[in-house]
């Protein structure tokens, strides 16, 4: 099942990636330790935007 990076809008392969963060107990998957990164420190700013 693909999921799709909350910074970036990428869809990312949750089998794959090894990038997770969890944030109000929703797991968020990224492409790259940048989008995680980014997302990690402001994880309101973007989390909150998933539908
Ligand atoms: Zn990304």
């Amino acid at each position: 099942m693909m999921q799709k990076d909350p910074f970036c809008g990428m869809k990312v392969d949750e089998k794959k990636t090894k990038l997770t963060s969890t944030h109000d107990n929703k797991t968020f998957y990224f492409c790259s330790a940048g989008c995680k990164a980014a997302f990690d420190r402001d994880p309101h700013k973007y989390g909150h935007h998933m539908t």
